[in-house]
């Protein structure tokens, strides 16, 4: 699982003008993967844009997409909920998903079939951690 130290040390310090600039890209979501909640821009880690092509075509090919509710973002600067190190959010390395139903702490209510379109795409999914955060997906390694 990637740590926050990880990304500190990959991408910089989370806030900074220069981290955004050589890490966040405006992507611009294929027209064909606009289906329901998908975002049509996205700002994010280029280093997301692989994998986020990868599970959101899983997603509309398998139609589970349907599944996809609301779609609660990707950048934001802050620690981890009850932590002191930065969230992987800090660096757009991260989405979140679903988040009225699937909340911290709570049990999570996505169906695996959708998980794996996450997970089969390079996520961890933060359903299945002790402390469930099971609207949280995270990319499992840094390039
Ligand atoms: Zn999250």
């Amino acid at each position: 699982m990637v740590t926050s130290a990880q990304a500190l040390k990959k991408y910089g310090e989370p806030g900074l003008l220069s981290t955004q600039s050589k890490n966040m890209v405006m992507w611009d979501v294929p027209a064909a993967l606009e289906i329901g909640v998908i975002p049509k821009r996205l700002y994010c880690n280029k280093d997301m844009v692989g994998p986020l092509t990868q599970a959101f075509t899983s997603l509309v090919d398998t139609g589970y997409v349907k599944e996809l509710k609301t779609w609660d973002g990707c950048f934001n600067i802050r620690k981890k909920r009850g932590g002191a190190t930065s969230s992987l959010h800090s660096w757009g390395i991260a989405v979140d998903v679903n988040a009225a139903w699937n909340g911290f702490g709570k049990h999570p209510t996505m169906s695996p079939e959708m998980v794996k379109c996450f997970t089969d795409a390079g996520f961890d999914w933060g359903g299945t951690w002790k402390k469930p955060d099971g609207m949280h997906f995270q990319l499992s390694k840094l390039p």
